[in-house]
């Protein structure tokens, strides 16, 4: 399979984010592969920008069930959720699971303005009615695959396909 550049993808949803943004959105990365992307999109962006980051171990409604070891890594959304447009920021969308507990979280700082979701990858595979406005590529992947996000010492992301 032909993966694409996660670099490209990543100008990508950038270019997308950046008018949600100028009109005072705030970011906010689903851990650890959405703080990543959250952290590369303010950057981008240039401009000041609030960044918060969620830590949905807890909330997946899942979690003994795959097994999750929770890291306990606070979510930190330093800035007032109230009314404040959200763009929620995750590498991979699958289920949709993970960001319904992030939506969960997010609403326990407060009542958010519009909130919009940006993924680097859509594999599909979709068990709530959840999709993301925002996708940098779709690519659909069968449950025993799975995308690693790789990081290297300069902070460059690539793509590779794992197979179980
Ligand atoms: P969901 O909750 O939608 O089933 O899964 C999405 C979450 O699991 C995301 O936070 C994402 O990081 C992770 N995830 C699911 N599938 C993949 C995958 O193929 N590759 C990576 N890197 N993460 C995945
Ligand atoms: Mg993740």
């Amino acid at each position: 399979m032909n993966l694409p550049d996660a670099e490209q993808l990543i100008l990508s949803l950038a270019d997308q984010v950046r008018p949600l943004l100028d009109e005072g959105a705030a970011l906010v990365g689903i851990h650890s592969g959405g703080a990543w992307l959250a952290q590369r999109i303010q950057k981008l962006y240039g401009k000041n920008v609030d960044l918060g980051t969620l830590d949905i171990s807890f909330y997946r409604d899942d979690f003994s069930r795959i097994g999750l070891h929770p890291q306990i890594k606070p979510s930190d959304i330093p800035f007032d959720v109230e009314e404040r447009p959200i763009v929620l920021v995750d590498d991979v969308l699958f289920t949709g699971r993970t960001v319904r507990a992030a939506m969960n979280e997010l609403f326990d700082y407060g009542r958010p303005g519009k909130v919009t979701l940006a993924a680097l990858v859509d594999r599909g595979g979709r068990e709530l009615p959840i999709e993301a406005q925002i996708v940098g590529a779709h690519i659909p992947l069968q449950p025993q695959q799975n995308l690693h996000l790789l990081r290297d010492e300069h902070g460059t992301l690539s793509l590779k396909l794992h197979e179980a």
